[in-house]
């Protein structure tokens, strides 16, 4: 038996059975470990695949990011962002078409308008997306960053009940090589603390491939959305953009593509056997290094994907990274295509469906007192290894 099968038999997996998955280059391993994946995901969840109707309503950001192509510095960008009218008609396009969620995704601002304005558009969306399928209507994800716990708050209270805060990396140092000196991973952890007691469910993700990250830090990173027991896990590989500090790796980078690649697809299959009964999106990124990327990522056990249903007009300038896929498709076309590529791979689309994690309804259950250990405290265990 080889040392991967080995692996796979088991339930439970230690950080160096995770870093062998994690090195798998052979196609045969990799078969293996697809089929893995998709065995737990078919045990702990279901054959669904649940759709979110990707909203990018603003570009504009405070924070400056070393890698990404948003970042305040970046002159080159035309900023834009919706008015409250052409959101909520993106948000009532998806409902009608069957989409039971949106993520509502913007760049990084604290100013007061800015939070009333988004506590409104998620207060008028519900409002107006209520119906006879979709009851308390439409499930509203948020990933407008990092925020005051009373924010959080309101955002909650007016109808948002999930929250995507992705940390790129567990792993201090690096975080630190890729941000300015004034974002610190401490705050995002306290953030994705914050938003569980709210009572979210609350999603994170890293980036693979970054310049100096390692197989055991990925290795890492997995162990660290185990142990803060988060619900749904967005990752996608490190896609250089040339108007950004971070440019300066290209070379090598481009040089990885091909390993970055697999090792994307093989952090979402370590995560659905580590985790089991999270939600694991197949990010566009994946599908900007390869057009069937998407598809892949499904096949390695992800269950969740993100039309994109940004007003066709604006899509072009919400470039984290370069290459993003589905730009110039009018919106139903993009819907029509996700859900072919679904059915092609013998997975049923969920419609009208909220789709919230397994991993969600089985922790609320847990007493406080068994819940996760402080965020803060793994990040300095991490700091001391
Ligand atoms: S990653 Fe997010 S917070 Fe950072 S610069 Fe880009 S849009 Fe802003």
């Amino acid at each position: 038996m080889s040392r991967i099968e080995e692996v796979l038999r088991q339930d439970v997996f230690s950080r160096d059975d995770i870093i062998r998955l994690l090195s798998a280059v052979e196609a045969e391993e990799l078969e293996m470990i697809s089929q893995a994946a998709g065995r737990t995901l078919m045990e702990r969840c279901s054959d669904k695949v649940y759709l979110r109707g990707l909203i990018e309503f603003s570009n504009i950001c405070t924070m400056d990011c070393l890698y990404c192509g948003l970042r305040k510095s970046n002159q080159k960008v035309n900023r834009y962002c919706l008015t409250k009218k052409e959101i909520v008609a993106a948000a009532y396009e998806c409902a009608a078409n069957g989409l039971g969620s949106i993520v509502l995704q913007s760049g990084e601002r604290r100013d007061a308008s800015f939070i009333d304005f988004v506590t409104d558009v998620v207060r008028e969306i519900k409002r107006q997306t209520v119906s006879e399928k979709l009851s308390d209507g439409l499930g509203i994800t948020l990933c407008v960053g990092e925020q005051s716990p009373e924010n959080y708050r309101r955002f909650f209270n007016a109808g948002a009940h999930r929250y995507l805060l992705r940390i790129e990396t567990s792993h201090p140092g690096l975080f630190k090589k890729i941000h300015p000196p004034r974002q610190r991973l401490e705050s995002r952890l306290r953030c994705l603390e914050v938003l569980k007691e709210i009572g979210y469910q609350v999603g994170t993700g890293v980036m693979i491939g970054l310049p100096g990250q390692t197989i055991s830090m990925l290795a890492d990173d997995i162990l660290f959305f185990r142990d803060i027991d988060i619900d749904m896990i967005g990752m996608g590989p490190y896609i250089c953009h040339p108007d950004t500090p971070m440019y300066k790796h290209h070379q090598s980078v481009d040089r990885r593509r091909n390993e970055i690649f697999r090792r994307s697809l093989l952090m979402i299959a370590a995560a659905r056997l580590v985790l089991k009964d999270v939600n694991i999106a197949s990010t566009t990124a994946l599908q900007a290094m390869d057009p069937l990327g998407r598809e892949k990522g499904i096949r390695f056990g992800a269950n969740v994907v993100m039309p994109q249903l940004t007003p066709a007009g604006y899509r072009g300038d919400y470039l984290i990274y370069p290459g993003k896929p589905c730009l110039n498709e009018g919106n139903n076309e993009c819907r029509i295509r996700f859900e072919n590529e679904m059915r092609s791979l013998g997975r049923a689309v969920a419609i009208d469906q909220w789709g919230d994690p397994k991993h969600f309804i089985t922790r609320t259950k847990k007493t406080r007192g068994n819940g996760p250990a402080s965020y803060e405290s793994l990040a300095e265990q991490r700091l001391n290894r």
